[in-house]
């Protein structure tokens, strides 16, 4: 439809031109679809754990288990777990809003690719070794330009999801690789449960998983992969996945090397 016509008129009267404005509907009811159907799916998602900390707590007030001390520690517990998925989800959707809108800033300088790597495993070194994963470095020093925070946070929410979907005796691969002048490789290589070629693309989605059952069971959001895909679109980069069911799965991020002018 046309949103603004102007038509400028000279003193004697003379129509000097005419403006017409148009707004390209078709986009902008995909991108009010687009948010309708998030609002729905948050909705959904925060209904879940509330209802069943509702029932928990409900039967706990109701006095049903006034003698029976270890059912009502159980249903605490179900209420308390659902409120850490609830307090998860909330701040992955808020990170989510914020990065995507271009709120949070990104700090660029040039990184050591490698080091970036090596530090995000280093976060989570202890949990691979209680879960009997080995790590394992393939690191070529290469240099990124890139926001080094947010890259640790890619990465380590990569290795995070390695170490959820691989069973123990598992190993994760962590390489840095340069491919040409302007672009490093970071990949990050797991022996686990490997996805679905269908779900290859999809599970960079929000609130997307492979089985409906990850949420719950793996403590997720179905967010991780939306705010790593975020996160390196904004660098200017490129985030996918190739995986072999039963095998495994390789997360890979390209990253430019240098400034381009278009990043600053
Ligand atoms: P979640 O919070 O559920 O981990 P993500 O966006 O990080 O959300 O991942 C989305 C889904 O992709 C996961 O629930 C899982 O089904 C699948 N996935 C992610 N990483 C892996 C992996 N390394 N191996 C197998 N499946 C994975």
């Amino acid at each position: 439809p046309v949103e603004y016509v102007a038509c400028p008129i000279t003193e004697n009267g003379d129509v000097t031109g005419v403006v017409v404005a148009f707004t390209d509907v078709t986009e902008r009811s995909a991108l009010d679809r687009m948010k309708d159907e998030f609002v729905s799916t948050v909705s959904h998602e925060l209904r879940t754990p509330l209802t069943s900390m509702r029932a928990s707590l409900g039967l706990i007030a109701s006095g049903a288990l006034a003698t029976r001390p270890e059912k009502q520690e159980q249903m605490l517990q179900i209420a308390i777990g659902n409120t850490d998925r609830l307090v998860n989800l909330v701040n992955d959707i808020l990170e989510l809003e914020r990065i995507g809108s271009g709120k949070a800033e990104l700090h660029y300088s040039s990184v050591s690719a490698d080091a970036l790597v090596r530090h995000a495993a280093e976060l989570l070194a202890a949990s691979a070794a209680k879960a009997g994963i080995t790590l394992r470095f393939q690191l070529e020093p290469v240099l990124a330009w890139a926001d080094g925070e947010r890259i640790v946070q890619t990465v380590t929410n990569l290795i995070s999801n390695a170490l959820k979907f691989t069973p123990s005796g598992g190993t994760i691969t962590l390489s840095t690789r340069s491919m040409g002048p302007n672009e490093v490789q970071i990949e990050v290589a797991d022996t686990g449960r490997g996805i679905p070629p269908e779900k290859l693309e999809h599970i960079f989605g929000r609130f997307q998983q492979v089985d409906a059952s990850d949420a719950r069971t793996m403590g997720g959001t179905g967010l991780g992969l939306a705010i790593c895909r975020s996160i390196v679109t904004q660098h200017g980069g490129r985030i996918w996945a190739e995986s072999e069911v039963g095998k495994g799965s390789s997360f890979f991020i390209s990253l430019p090397s240098k400034p381009s002018s278009s990043l600053r």
